[in-house]
């Protein structure tokens, strides 16, 4: 299983370093983040090493949302959440800051102090079909 000795997600894997387990399987590990947003947020990883999103192989993230899944379910039933967020952050202009996939499973509360990261505003038409376009192409 690919592991990178300097990666302190997979210093948590290894047992290297202390973590508070909520959920585990052969491939994957969910802990709680040490600078949680909301109560109960936690980390979801595959146990190997896969820098992003755009570098995990399919399986990998399947099992990893699998347990995503299982961890929000789990959120739900014991921490009365009343909704959950799931969020990846992808590259360093993207908030990642450990370069081990990672999803992050947040439960919501009434008046927690979360807000959506954008406004939601109609966009200009032409800019959303040049869009299309360089995407389709
Ligand atoms: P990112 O910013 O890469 O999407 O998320 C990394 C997350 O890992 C952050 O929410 C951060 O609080 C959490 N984190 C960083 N180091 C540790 C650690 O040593 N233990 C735990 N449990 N969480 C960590
Ligand atoms: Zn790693």
């Amino acid at each position: 299983m690919a592991q990178d000795p300097d990666c302190i997600f997979c210093k948590i894997v290894a047992g290297e370093l202390p973590s508070l387990v909520v959920a585990e399987d052969d491939d994957t590990v969910a802990f709680l983040d040490v600078n949680p947003a909301t109560p109960g947020h936690t980390v979801v990883i595959p146990k190997a090493h896969h820098r992003d999103l755009l570098t995990i192989d399919d399986d990998a993230l399947q099992a990893t949302l699998a347990t995503a899944r299982r961890v929000a379910a789990t959120a739900s039933d014991r921490l009365d959440a009343v909704g959950i967020n799931l969020v990846n952050n992808c590259g360093a202009g993207a908030w990642q800051t450990v370069f081990h996939f990672h999803v992050h499973v947040i439960p919501r509360y009434e008046d927690d102090p979360l807000r959506l990261p954008w406004v939601p505003t109609p966009g200009d038409r032409d800019e959303i079909t040049a869009t299309h376009a360089r995407l389709t192409a």
